[in-house]
């Protein structure tokens, strides 16, 4: 019997053990955290449109009578050459491993401690609190995290600004979503201020690279991720992080799959990608090569809340409506129904 190692109960690694439910492996889960957590439903935390409780699912409860063991533990280091992994709590052997840890914020090796994060239930709800007691916030990066979390300051009667490098938000995406947020920003009073790349981050100001700066009461540093530290400092990888092939196995060590936020690949990183590549995995862990599956890279629409308004962003089309705002309520449901679905279906033997 095959001992799979699942290393994060994120979006990733989680679905990687729902789809492995079943199956004659030997699966071992670990995570720092003892809940999986719905991270596209954070900014719903600032006026209170979704619970703490709602946007986390207990780990033992879910994967109760599943024959997955999850265990608390946090990884501290990755030896592939020796097939180990060491924790907190000891050292644990694998025949594969699925490195699924996710990432950490980028920071450009700036100081950013006086600035909160928007990026775990922790760090959001700190978040939260300090925004309720100010007047002036100001959001460093306006990717779709930023945009999300401008818009739902700005709906709390909160003075925003939005400080980005590139000249316009999300500048990654299509230059039509781009203008939709713009207006979106002018009518809501939000002061967007794109090619403003930041030089220092202090209590009370964001300081530009252009010498000007910006007061504010709190600041939230949504300016992007990184692969998680502890992936790049043990495996040796950039913080693109590890370099998978098409099945998704890292190229050095084919016995270990990365995906999700830490795997290097040419895709966003968003949750929906994540739990794509998970099935790939589950689907490729103890098959001969010439059964594997490739991973396609599909691209699905992204959707963006604006306050009450929701952007869909699919390709060359950005569509603006309420209904979005309201589908991506829907797809959270949807989301932590399947989970069980899943474990109902896996248990069955379907
Ligand atoms: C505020 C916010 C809003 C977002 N909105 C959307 C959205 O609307 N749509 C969308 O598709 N995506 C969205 N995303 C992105 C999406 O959440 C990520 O792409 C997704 O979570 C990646 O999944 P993952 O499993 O790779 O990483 P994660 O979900 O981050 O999971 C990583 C796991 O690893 C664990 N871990 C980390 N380090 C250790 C360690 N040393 N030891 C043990 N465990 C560890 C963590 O506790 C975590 O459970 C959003 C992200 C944020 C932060």
């Amino acid at each position: 019997m095959a001992k799979v190692l699942v290393l994060g109960a994120g979006f990733a690694g989680v679905n990687v053990c729902m789809n492995l439910i079943g199956s004659e492996h030997d699966v071992e889960l670990l995570d720092i955290n003892g809940s999986h957590e719905f991270k596209p439903g954070l900014v719903d935390l600032y006026r209170e449109r979704h619970t703490e409780d709602e946007l986390r699912v207990n780990l033992n409860k879910l994967f109760e009578d599943t024959g997955v063991k999850f265990s608390r533990e946090a990884v501290e280091d990755i030896d592939p050459a020796e097939q180990k992994v060491h924790t907190n709590a000891g050292t644990h052997d694998y025949t594969y491993l699925v490195v699924a840890l996710g990432s950490d914020p980028a920071t450009y090796g700036m100081d950013v401690s006086s600035a909160d994060g928007f990026y775990s239930l922790t760090s959001a709800k700190k978040s939260v609190k300090k925004v309720e007691d100010a007047e002036k916030v100001t959001v460093v990066g306006a990717g779709y995290v930023g945009v999300e979390v401008a818009g739902e300051i700005s709906e709390m009667g909160k003075e925003v600004s939005v400080v980005d490098s590139a000249t316009r938000p999300m500048s990654t995406g299509n230059e039509e979503s781009s203008h939709k947020i713009i207006d979106y920003m002018n009518s809501e009073g939000i002061n967007f201020k794109g090619g403003s790349a930041v030089k220092r981050v202090e209590e009370t100001k964001v300081v530009l690279e252009n010498g000007k700066s910006i007061e504010h009461d709190a600041c939230i540093w949504s300016a992007g991720v990184q692969a998680s530290k502890t992936v790049q400092d043990s495996l040796n990888v950039d913080r693109d992080g590890v370099p998978v092939d098409k099945y998704l196995r890292w190229r050095k060590y084919p016995q270990v799959f990365a995906l999700g936020d830490c795997a290097d690949l040419e895709v966003i990183d968003t949750a929906h990608n994540a739990i794509d590549q998970a099935e790939v995995v589950a689907k490729n862990i103890d098959v001969p090569r010439k059964d594997m599956v490739e991973y396609d890279g599909s691209e699905f629409p992204l959707l963006v809340s604006l306050g009450d308004s929701g952007l869909m962003m699919y390709k060359e089309a950005a569509l603006q409506s309420s209904v979005f705002r309201k589908l991506k309520d829907a797809v959270m449901k949807v989301y932590l129904l399947n989970l069980r679905k899943k474990k109902l279906a896996g248990r069955i033997g379907l």
